[in-house]
């Protein structure tokens, strides 16, 4: 199956009981047994419930995976993967990193002796030195936020290919119809569900996504211990997303582009960072690792390097919304220094590269004539 069929049939069916062919909201928390422990294959639904494993098999579909796995929130779906740890083991992962991966992992999981490592990963061959024999996981974000910095899925899991080491990849930014890390050698997938899976801006949601079933099987039990998951109506939001992902990602592609190409040309706008553009440092990458387009993440900071212009230009925006988040149908504006990255120190921020002058765009999929217009009067403004 292709990958725009299988986010409508991959691995769905119609509900046997009925016929229906949409994947009912079966709310219940329990499962009639015939005898005791005698059951259709559902006893509790923290364990399994049909809504959710219909949106799991899914997720394994679409991203080539044996299993997935839905979460009630892109977090508790890394948490999971960190309790497959144990005490002493070490992470490497990319040093800029989504904000609340961060902070889990400093906050939560370093007192209980997991050591982290974070690090640029763009020379891959440097990777090498900084793993010993405690090194367990690699964790990997690409296109990262808000900068669009890509690191090379396949060259990190060929150094580690024959070592004890999982690779995860925090797949959110791209979604599968634009990158699948487990086709290029990664054991895990992760995503905030939340984003373009859904990409209606209506639920938090997380998914893991395991390449071999034994490894899923581990996922599945921390899951079920822990209790992370995603209840049947937000699970039916999920799947009902997934559904139109293919289209989504095309115009969100579309669209992206074109405000790139759009901002690189306007006078007021200094560097644009969309990996579409032949000015990206990494183009050639984001060609080989993201073969159908580049998605609708686009920042951008200011020639006069002034705060105060790019708050103007926030304010008055109209089509698009001023508000955090990413990945849903209509196209949102943010100022990561003061808004989505506000809780990173001034001179971590200004290390890393997000100015006080830097705008980030969520592309939506309305008309970009539209959306270039509504960008034109808030620069004029
Ligand atoms: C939003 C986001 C998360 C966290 O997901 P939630 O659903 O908000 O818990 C993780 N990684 C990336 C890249 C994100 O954008």
């Amino acid at each position: 199956m292709n990958f725009n069929t299988k986010v409508i049939h991959g691995g769905q069916h119609h509900e046997p009981a009925t016929g229906s062919v949409n994947v009912p909201v079966f709310l219940t928390s329990t499962f009639a047994q015939k005898s005791p422990g005698i059951h259709s294959g559902y006893e509790y639904s923290r364990a399994a419930n049909p809504t959710r494993q219909a949106l799991e098999n899914s997720l394994a579909s679409i991203e080539n995976g044996a299993k997935g796995l839905a979460f009630g929130s892109g977090l508790a779906a890394i948490d999971c993967v960190l309790k497959l740890l144990n005490p002493g083991d070490e992470v490497i992962a990319v040093d800029d990193l989504y904000g609340g991966t961060y902070r889990m992992f400093t906050r939560l999981f370093e007192k209980y002796q997991l050591k982290f490592t974070f690090v640029n990963f763009d020379d891959v061959s440097k990777i090498s030195d900084l793993i010993t024999e405690k090194t367990k996981l690699i964790w990997l974000e690409t296109p990262t936020n808000p900068l669009m910095k890509l690191v090379d899925i396949k060259a990190v899991c060929d150094l580690v290919k024959d070592q004890d080491i999982l690779v995860a990849v925090d797949n959110t930014f791209a979604s599968p119809y634009l990158q699948r890390p487990l086709d290029l050698g990664a054991d895990i997938v992760m995503h905030s569900a939340t984003k373009y899976l859904g990409g209606h801006s209506d639920v938090i949601a997380g998914a893991l996504v395991a390449k071999d079933r034994e490894l899923g099987e581990k996922l599945h039990f921390i899951q079920f211990a822990s209790g992370g998951i995603l209840g049947p109506h937000d699970s039916y939001l999920v799947l009902r997303g997934i559904k139109t992902l293919a289209l989504r990602m095309q115009r969100h592609s579309e669209n992206g582009q074109k405000i790139a190409e759009f901002l690189q040309n306007h006078p007021k706008v200094k560097d644009v960072v969309y990996p579409g553009l032949a000015s990206h440092p990494q183009h050639d990458l984001a060609k080989r690792q993201m073969p159908n387009g580049f998605g609708g993440m686009v920042s951008f900071n200011f020639k006069s390097g002034e705060k105060a212009d790019a708050v103007k230009f926030l304010e008055n925006v109209k089509v698009f919304t001023l508000a955090e988040s990413l990945g849903g149908v209509e196209s949102l504006a943010n100022h990561p220094a003061l808004m989505t990255h506000a809780s990173i120190p001034a001179d971590k921020r200004a290390e890393i590269g997000i100015t006080d002058d830097l705008v980030r765009l969520s592309v939506g999929i309305e008309d970009s004539d539209d959306l270039i217009a509504d960008l034109e009067s808030a620069f004029n403004a």
